[in-house]
């Protein structure tokens, strides 16, 4: 075996211990109390806690700052896996890790030492601040301004949406510190903003689905943020700190359509094989087969894509394109597989005693967090044209 695969393989074979261990996780753990506390609306602080003890709060930190040092190949497979049994769960680790991979990537030598390992044992959880209550997809539209005082920053407005806004402690926060530069980005900058005085939750949102994880409006009142907690410590490179950040988002909500996509699935595939009508199962209509070809084809081409992606973020590629593909295409199978799933489960599908009416209500955020599924049909089509200049 050459060094190259010899690495791979070793690579593999650390990915299988990991997987290994979350699904125990999983079963032991998320499974059976999954659907009580989404039903009742309540954040897995029991889950948390043991998702902290193995690590997965610093799946993608390096691992000189404490992290695991997952590739984002591994990260996805473990995203997908818990999908399949909570989605929610998989978005407090998202939303914490855009904000770590952030830090590693754009912050400076200082705030790495300063936050990746805090970030790493998940004692310090974080959140993406970017989605405004007049403006989401334009985030060059943003109102909530920094204002340069002495040493400190003065950040005034309102953020909405924000995942882990209650129960996280920090977020990368989305700031204009320059209202009036042209074009627009360059007068945007990114914070570490810490909870403290002047920072508050305005409220919880109440949501269709996506329960158990907080999603919450945030206030900022002449909230006074050190200097040298400006990501990068350059103003202007606000709009490519979340790009960068948004690009592992992507591969992860791609990655829980996946998982979403594959309980439908698995779903349908055991209640098909249960329940009878007209003297036989009922996969022996063709009308639930056809169904049944249409999800599995879709559930695994969206694994393809999703895997296509990381890969080339492993790589160190520019991937929006690739990442663009994989959320837009995976997100929708979610959704088309959720819907079907219900169908075929017929008026059981339409129960809270199933898991199907969960996954029906869980699907529909996937299209739009994370960069709507329109915009990356736009995203995808702009790089397609730059990639084939005629
Ligand atoms: C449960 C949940 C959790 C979330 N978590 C976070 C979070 O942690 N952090 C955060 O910052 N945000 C978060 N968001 C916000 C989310 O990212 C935004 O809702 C999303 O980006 C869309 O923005 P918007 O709601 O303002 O819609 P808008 O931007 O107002 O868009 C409305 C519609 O117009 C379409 N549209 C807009 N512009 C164009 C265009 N140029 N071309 C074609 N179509 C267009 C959109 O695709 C959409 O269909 C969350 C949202 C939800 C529901």
């Amino acid at each position: 075996m050459n060094t190259v695969n010899q690495d791979i393989a070793e690579q593999d074979d650390q990915d299988r211990l990991i997987l290994d261990s979350v699904d125990r996780f999983l079963e032991r753990h998320v499974r059976p109390v999954a659907m009580q506390l989404e039903h009742d609306d309540i954040y897995p602080q029991d889950i948390v806690d043991r998702m902290k003890e193995m690590g997965l709060f610093g799946a993608v930190i390096p691992a000189e700052y404490g992290g695991m040092g997952l590739r984002a190949q591994t990260y996805a497979r473990i995203i997908e896996r818990i999908s399949t049994v909570w989605m929610s769960v998989a978005g407090i680790i998202n939303s914490h890790l855009i904000m770590a991979t952030i830090v590693a990537k754009s912050g400076t030598e200082a705030q790495k030492r300063a936050f990746l390992p805090r970030f790493a044992t998940g004692e310090l959880r974080g959140g993406l601040a970017l989605t405004e209550p007049d403006t989401g997809t334009d985030l060059q539209a943003i109102r909530v301004t920094a204002r340069r005082d002495g040493d400190d920053y003065v950040v005034n407005g309102t953020k909405t949406w924000i995942s882990n806004g209650i129960q996280g402690g920090v977020v990368a926060l989305l700031v204009k510190t320059d209202v009036n530069a042209q074009p627009r980005h360059h007068g945007m900058s990114m914070l570490i903003a810490e909870k403290g005085p002047g920072f508050r939750v305005g409220r919880k949102l109440e949501k269709l689905g996506y329960k158990g994880i907080d999603s919450a409006e945030l206030v900022f009142e002449d909230y006074r943020v050190p200097a040298d907690r400006l990501i990068g410590g350059v103003e202007g490179r606000g709009m490519a700190c979340a790009i960068s950040g948004l690009e592992l988002g992507r591969i992860n909500v791609a990655a829980r359509g996946v998982g979403l996509a594959q309980a439908a699935l698995d779903e349908a595939v055991r209640y098909v094989q249960q329940r009878s009508t007209f003297g036989k199962k009922i996969h022996e209509h063709q009308a639930i087969a056809l169904k049944l070809g249409d999800m599995a084809t879709r559930t695994q081409a969206s694994r393809l894509l999703v895997d296509a992606a990381a890969k080339a973020y492993d790589r160190g590629e520019r991937v929006d394109y690739e990442a663009g593909m994989a959320k837009l295409f995976a997100t929708e199978s979610a959704l088309e597989n959720a819907i079907e799933a219900m169908r075929i489960h017929g008026g059981y599908g339409y129960s809270k005693e199933f898991l199907v009416e969960r996954l029906y209500r869980d699907a529909p955020l996937l299209v739009i967090g994370e960069g709507t599924n329109e915009i990356q049909r736009l995203l995808i089509a702009r790089r397609l044209i730059e990639r084939n200049p005629i």
